[in-house]
């Protein structure tokens, strides 16, 4: 499959381009030339069909030729080691369980499966890269984790200092090798902002092939498609009338679901959800579109000022609000609404969820207001203990650790501090 740019300055090129270079380079995010929809009878057959064979139907059209179908077979079978569960809280209310996998965020499976993608196409050594990640919390583990170990490619993660949570810090700060972890003196924002900076910065790149893993990355981005067909198959059955509530930062994972809906999905709507970082429920009321410097939540992986990938949103609904609209609404909640839906789902339905999760479960309950027929499911990004601080002084409940976190929490933090964007570009050239 071949992609455009969404700046339209610059060439269309393949997959394998497209995840080396990340961006375009006018800047643009890549996008598929062709979404050619499945079969009706893959989607009403779903139950007799297994997890990797589910996500090599929908992931092959974007992937073949430069990736031979049976490398991605494996790909795709080394990437989904882990379960993702539905579930269901009452008639109206599901939850999608992402936090199954590593790193125990939803990020595991784009991140395990682009690290593969790279990993084939540098199998000869001559496709060195160094991917430059911003982390606004999940992602940095989930790259980390991903990427440990992949030959050829050395990985630099920016996360703002004291912004990401204990064991978000060490799950990217600990684990050596090939990983290194920039602490940067800012915000996520600012983060993003120098990773940008550097794929501009032809002083640079002229040394080096640098790439991102953020969800601009088409390799990181569309797996993501995987978990909306796999909550579909545990619902259809049941259910007619199935929308997803996404909790919302940088709009990747919501973009995913809207391609499996390209695809055929038979996805009634979708919710995008927001912490009070609400450049796009601001936009699908006023149709003015603001981004604006990002605000800390307790919800910090959505503290995202200017989300990345509503443009390819926008792409799919051929820039037109009112398909938009149809198709997409969205909700922002504060920290104290928040906390107050962790607790109604802890004392309602004895579950406990992550503050991330919880703006999802606000935003259902939102649509359920005027839609009352529909079945909500609200995807829950992150293991509650994750965000281990919050969650137990809202529920007022120890909560035990899992294996994959407690795993990580002795080990000794090492970063290096950053200021700005020079002590980075000093930092990437030494
Ligand atoms: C990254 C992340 C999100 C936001 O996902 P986007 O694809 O950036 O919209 C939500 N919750 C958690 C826990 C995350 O790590």
């Amino acid at each position: 499959m071949n992609y455009y740019s969404l700046n339209k300055q610059a060439p269309n090129t393949s997959f394998k381009d497209a995840v080396i270079k990340g961006l375009a380079p006018d800047k643009g995010l890549y996008f598929p030339e062709n979404i050619t929809p499945l079969h009706d009878d893959f989607f009403k057959n779903l139950e007799h069909l297994s997890h990797t064979e589910i996500a090599f139907e929908a992931i092959k059209q974007f992937i073949s030729p430069e990736i031979p179908e049976d490398v991605l077979k494996t790909i795709i079978a080394e990437t989904l080691t882990f379960n993702f569960p539905v579930v269901q809280l009452d008639e109206q209310i599901s939850t999608l369980e992402l936090f199954h996998g590593p790193t125990m965020a939803f990020k595991d499976v784009g991140a395990r499966f682009m690290a593969r993608c790279l990993g084939y196409f540098n199998q000869d050594n001559t496709n060195e890269v160094t991917v430059l990640v911003a982390t606004s919390g999940d992602t940095g583990g989930a790259v980390a984790n991903g990427f440990l170990g992949v030959k050829g490619v050395n990985v630099v993660i920016l996360y703002p200092s004291g912004k990401v949570s204990d064991i978000q810090e060490k799950q990217l700060t600990t684990l050596g090798k090939n990983i290194k972890a920039l602490e940067v003196n800012g915000t996520f924002d600012d983060c993003q902002a120098m990773v940008k900076t550097a794929f501009l910065d032809e002083s640079l790149t002229s040394k080096m092939q640098l790439t991102s893993a953020n969800s601009i990355n088409v390799a990181r981005w569309l797996p993501q498609l995987f978990y909306f067909i796999f909550a579909y198959k545990q619902l259809y059955k049941k259910y007619d009338d199935i929308v997803f509530s996404v909790p919302s930062g940088n709009f990747g994972n919501i973009c995913a679901g809207i391609m499996a809906q390209q695809l055929g999905l038979p996805v009634h709507h979708f919710i995008a959800s927001n912490n009070e970082n609400n450049v796009v429920t601001e936009y699908l009321k006023t149709q003015l579109y603001h981004p604006k410097p990002s605000i800390q939540t307790i919800s910090n992986a959505m503290d995202v000022g200017n989300p990345s990938n509503f443009i390819r949103i926008q792409e799919i609904y051929k820039n037109k609000f009112e398909t938009l609209k149809d198709n997409v609404s969205s909700f922002s909640f504060s920290d104290d609404d928040t906390r107050e839906a962790m607790l109604e789902l802890y004392s309602k339905y004895n579950y406990v969820a992550d503050p991330h999760g919880a703006v999802g479960y606000l935003g259902s309950k939102a649509y359920l207001k005027n839609n009352p027929n529909a079945h909500c499911v609200f995807l829950e990004t992150a293991h509650p203990t994750k965000f281990l601080d919050v969650v137990e002084d809202v529920i007022k409940e120890k909560q035990p650790l899992p294996e994959q976190i407690q795993s990580v929490m002795g080990k000794e933090k090492v970063s290096v501090k950053v200021n700005n964007y020079e002590d980075l570009k000093r930092y990437l050239l030494k």
